[in-house]
């Protein structure tokens, strides 16, 4: 069962990205070379590869409870959010109010906060410690002029899942169109569209052991919304440009196998993270979970060690070949510590030393076991050369 992205690596950034199975790999190679027709073509070359990309469409469809018309294929997360946001403002041009939180990931929250220099009202709903929303001002805050309601189904640093199936059956009894940024949550936790009032989910495939550059935005039927860029035919019109194929293919394979393998994401998987979590809670004083914990995709801990470096535990874990990722500046790629922690109010020590763990079905306890042996040694050595520890003691 298990495999490294990189031989011997403990790859615990499975938030990040995750590594293509094998099976999703076959099945896309040969769509590189022999199968290489445009599905739009009339001749047996492309009529072929329409068909794969249609039965890739009903896998989709099949792990939300779609319907594969809903279904249009874009170039991952990042473009199905600005798709879902853009396109329904555009379609709704008197409609100049957009609801959010302000732990969206950036393909959210940043675009927002363009837009709102660009004459639109965007509200940021709060959330508390525990990184919850308030229904009620949630509640308060639709109006009239909103158009659109995007909120994240599951949070990529603390894995906290936000009722957003409630959420939608609101904005819908006001008649707004709701958006949800599903990227962590497919594939990690059951969804069904087909029961609920969500118009719009993003996904991608490289959170779910499929390819990077692809994903998908679900549409129901009715949404008014336009596209993001315009162009030829391909998925309705709806997100024109020659299809990637190779990569629909594999988002489809990766769908199916996520399908299959849910339950052992929310058991075994589920258990793994909960046995590194309470070992490293019950080793290491000063320690914290950030997040809650009862509302929480089944892979993902963020843990704060206080007063030592996020950047600095990385490194010693790479050291010892364990990857994983913090919501401290610079590791996380970005030059702010996490807006998601400062937005539930963490403590500046307590951000600092946040680590992100987040698994995925390629783990095993093995691997648990090595970060649990070591993972104290790392912290104690790290505290004992930390001023603010000393600190701290005094
Ligand atoms: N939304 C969330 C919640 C994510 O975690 C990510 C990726 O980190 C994205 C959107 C962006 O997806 P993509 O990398 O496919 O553009």
């Amino acid at each position: 069962m298990s495999a490294f992205v990189t031989p011997c690596f403990i790859y615990l950034d499975n938030n990040a990205t995750t590594q293509v199975a094998s099976e999703v790999f076959e099945a896309m190679r040969p769509f590189f070379r022999n199968q290489f027709g445009n599905p739009s073509s009339m001749h047996t070359c492309g009529g072929v590869v329409a068909k794969l990309l249609d039965q890739s469409r009903e896998s989709v469809a099949q792990i939300l409870g779609a319907e594969p018309s809903e279904v249009v294929f874009t170039s991952g997360g990042t473009e199905s959010d600005n798709f879902a946001i853009r396109g329904v403002l555009d379609a709704n041009p008197d409609k100049k109010h957009i609801v959010t939180t302000r732990v969206e990931h950036p393909g959210v929250l940043n675009l927002c906060r363009h837009l709102k220099r660009h004459g639109y009202d965007v509200t940021e709903l709060e959330v508390d410690g525990d990184g919850n929303l308030d229904m009620d001002r949630y509640r308060a805050s639709l109006r009239e002029d909103t158009a659109i309601v995007s909120v994240m189904w599951a949070n990529n640093e603390t894995g906290v899942i936000f009722p957003v199936e409630e959420m939608a059956r609101i904005a819908s009894a006001r008649g707004i169109t709701f958006h949800t940024d599903a990227v962590q949550a497919v594939g990690k936790i059951p969804i069904d569209l087909g029961k609920s009032a969500i118009d719009l989910l993003s996904l991608s495939g490289h959170k779910l052991h499929g390819p990077k550059g692809i994903g998908a935005i679900t549409i129901r039927r009715g949404t008014r919304i336009r596209p993001l860029i315009y162009g030829g035919h391909q998925e309705r019109g709806r997100r024109p440009g020659t299809e990637n194929v190779p990569g629909i293919v594999g988002l489809g394979r990766a769908a199916a196998l996520a399908m299959e393998h849910m339950t052992d994401e929310n058991t075994r998987v589920k258990a793994m993270r909960d046995r590194l979590e309470k070992s490293l809670l019950d080793a290491i004083p000063r320690t914290k979970v950030n997040g809650n914990r009862d509302q929480r995709l089944p892979n993902t801990t963020n843990i704060s060690f206080e007063f030592i470096e996020g950047e600095a535990i990385l490194l010693r874990m790479n050291e010892l070949k364990i990857a994983a990722s913090s919501g401290s500046a610079c590791t996380s790629g970005s030059l702010e510590p996490s807006h998601v922690l400062r937005a539930m109010g963490v403590p500046f020590t307590m951000i600092h030393g946040s680590v992100r763990f987040s698994f995925s079905r390629y783990n095993d306890d093995s691997q648990v076991d090595l970060v649990i042996e070591k993972f104290p040694g790392i912290v104690e050595a790290l505290r004992a050369i930390s001023p603010y520890w000393s600190d701290s003691q005094a």
